[in-house]
């Protein structure tokens, strides 16, 4: 017989040898899940920084005449993002974007399109609110579009629904009006070297409440079937109420 092993000892050296080569860690194959929850945590983060420079940004006079900054809301995975004009009184008093009747005509539309309001990204041309609900100034989109173009780079949604002339006009740099906008996908250029994104220009829920008839409500729901069809979701059958 030969000698006795000792096999602690033997593990122990292998155990040495492999954490010297390893530098001490076990390596192992990030899971899918582990990839997919790296990604949301870079998102959330670089979402968090513009949230953070947007409530200190003094770059237009708005800056100065907000009681609060609306940067957006949402999943930072969102597949669709909803973009609006900017901030009226009960977002501006609230800090967060379609938060009066304007947004829940909007979570109506969201809620009859089968999704949830946390599933989708929620944002604005303008992150402060023009005194009065002004329309947004040439000097005030150019100054704030740096943050919402971030913000979609970051999300990099398959489908970004312009809603209003003011959000479909700055984001497809055209001075078409919205009834010839709507109901068809145009092309966002998010920049040299990506892909186009695809954005449906549909009425501004504030307008849908001011000229509410059963046409434009139709019209609106036309759109945003468009938008399910093209994500492959299911169509649900009454939404159009
Ligand atoms: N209208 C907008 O365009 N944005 C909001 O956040 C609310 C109303």
């Amino acid at each position: 017989m030969g000698k006795d092993i000792d096999v602690t000892k033997v593990v122990r050296q292998h155990l040495e040898t492999e954490q010297f080569f390893t530098g001490g860690f076990t390596v192992k194959a990030k899971t899918q899940q582990q990839e997919d929850d790296m990604d949301i945590a870079e998102k959330t983060k670089g979402l968090e920084e513009i949230a953070d420079e947007v409530r200190q940004c003094r770059k237009c006079p708005l800056g100065s005449l907000r009681t609060n900054a609306v940067p957006g809301e949402g999943s930072p995975n969102a597949r669709i993002m909803f973009i609006g004009e900017g901030p009226g009184a009960d977002e501006d008093a609230q800090g967060r974007p379609f938060v009066g009747r304007a947004g829940q005509l909007l979570d109506k539309v969201i809620a009859a399109m089968g999704l949830k309001r946390s599933e989708v990204y929620i944002g604005n041309i303008l992150k402060c609110r023009p005194p009065e609900n002004r329309d947004p100034r040439a000097d005030e989109i150019i100054s704030c579009l740096p943050y919402l173009q971030s913000q979609i780079e970051i999300i990099g949604p398959e489908i970004i629904v312009a809603l209003g002339a003011h959000a479909a006009r700055t984001l497809l740099n055209t001075t078409k009006p919205i009834g010839q906008l709507r109901g068809q996908f145009h092309e966002y250029y998010a920049g040299l070297g990506r892909p186009p994104i695809k954005l449906m220009a549909t009425y501004h829920t504030a307008y849908l409440l001011r000229n509410y008839s059963p046409e434009n409500r139709r019209r609106v729901w036309e759109d945003m079937k468009k938008v399910l069809a093209e994500l492959g979701l299911p169509v649900p059958e009454k939404g159009k109420d």
